[in-house]
């Protein structure tokens, strides 16, 4: 347990399975963790199977990450690993065929498992009118997990990472349905804590290499940040995250329970490593700071919204099938947002594979946010 909250942070530049594998053996070695993996039998590792998207779009857990993970769990030859997740969209094969993470599963010879199909198990939850949330079977039946995030911003919750890649334990479409009980990113986030405390992973590898920075997960833009974060305690990883890389200085709606401050050791580099300014998403400026009551006063002025690009999207009906309120709808064979039912969840923007829903915020909005880049640059003056 000694080892619980600290977070090794190494600079690793490329996607070389092999010298990936070496960061990660002296992690686990710093960690202390060589010997339970070891004694593990049957092993879980949960990459980020967002949607179908190119390995260097980012979006996704990097298959040479993968290969450098499973290499690592290979401790001895009778070991059972599985690689699972659950993607909101429906074709499993199309989001493991185009990842990279099918060929990489054949070439290493474990199991692929898809999560929305999978067996599932309920956990009392009494929140929200939510009674029960549904998570995968399969937690119960390994003896060690390995949570593979991928670095990405996150339009509703700022940062997608540590804790939220376990809520891909709720299968397929179930996901966006748990949108319509906690609209609000603070009541959204208590869901996805709750979720981790039921399926605590074992370690928690970050694959930040290529990661996202703007509007993610899905929506944002490559950014290079070369770095492997590992931790035993997912919360720590989150933590440093948002302090050391996306450096927000406000955690509103993350409370100070759910994260967990760290004691961070750098490994493979002389000196903490540096990162300039990250773009954060279009949503969080200003609005994450407020309580969901002043934003509902607030709502018909200063509001920030998803809008479907016709020029981009390619109506593939990605978007249409996910929403949770059946908001999208074809008009003149064209998909378009309905906003009255809207609970801005972006869950349409996260699964579109074509970057085709931007966010757009109102004129006031926009106005606020330059006079506050103004004012900023007169007080660096
Ligand atoms: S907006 Fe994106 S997900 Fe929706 S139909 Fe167009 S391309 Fe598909
Ligand atoms: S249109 Fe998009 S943001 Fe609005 S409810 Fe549907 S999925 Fe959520």
């Amino acid at each position: 347990m000694e080892n619980i909250n600290k977070v090794i942070v190494s600079s690793c530049r490329k996607y070389d399975s092999e010298e990936i594998l070496k960061v990660l053996t002296t992690h686990i070695q710093k960690l202390n963790l060589f010997e339970k993996l070891k004694n593990s039998k049957k092993i879980l590792i949960k990459p980020n199977l967002l949607g179908p998207h190119l390995p260097q779009e980012a979006v996704t857990t990097h298959p040479e990450f993968l290969k450098a993970v499973i290499k690592l769990s290979k401790t001895q030859p009778d070991k059972q690993i599985i690689v699972a997740d659950s993607p909101s969209v429906l074709n499993f094969e199309e989001v493991v065929t185009k990842t990279g993470i099918k060929q990489v599963c054949q070439q290493e010879g474990v199991e692929l498992v898809n999560l929305s199909t999978y067996p599932t198990v309920d956990f009392e939850f009494n929140k929200f009118n939510l009674k029960k949330i549904t998570i995968s079977k399969i937690i119960k039946e390994v003896d060690f997990i390995i949570n593979l995030p991928k670095l990405k911003t996150h339009s509703l919750t700022i940062l997608t990472c540590a804790v939220k890649n376990m809520y891909g334990l709720v299968p397929g479409m179930t996901k966006s349905v748990y949108h319509k009980y906690a609209p609000h990113p603070k009541d959204f986030l208590e869901i996805v804590y709750a979720i981790y405390n039921h399926a605590r992973p074992d370690l928690t590898i970050v694959d930040g290499i290529l990661g996202m920075e703007g509007d993610g997960p899905a929506g944002g833009e490559v950014r290079n940040f070369g770095v492997v974060i590992s931790s035993i305690d997912a919360l720590a990883v989150d933590w440093y995250i948002l302090k050391h890389i996306l450096k927000v200085s406000y955690f509103s709606f993350y409370k100070s329970s759910q994260l967990k401050p760290a004691e961070i050791i750098y490994e493979h580099i002389e000196e903490p490593l540096q990162f300039k300014k990250i773009k954060l998403p279009k949503t969080i400026s200003i609005l994450s700071k407020f309580p969901s009551w002043i934003l509902d006063i607030l709502k018909n002025f200063i509001w920030f919204k998803p809008k479907i690009d016709k020029q981009l999207c390619v109506r593939c009906g990605k978007c249409y099938q996910i929403c949770p309120q059946k908001t999208i709808k074809v008009v003149n064979k064209n998909f378009e947002i309905f906003y009255d039912n809207c609970i801005y969840c972006f869950c349409c923007q996260e699964t579109c594979p074509y970057k085709a829903i931007k966010t757009i915020r109102s004129p006031l909005y926009e106005f606020v946010l330059t006079i506050k880049d103004n004012l900023k640059q007169l007080l660096r003056w």
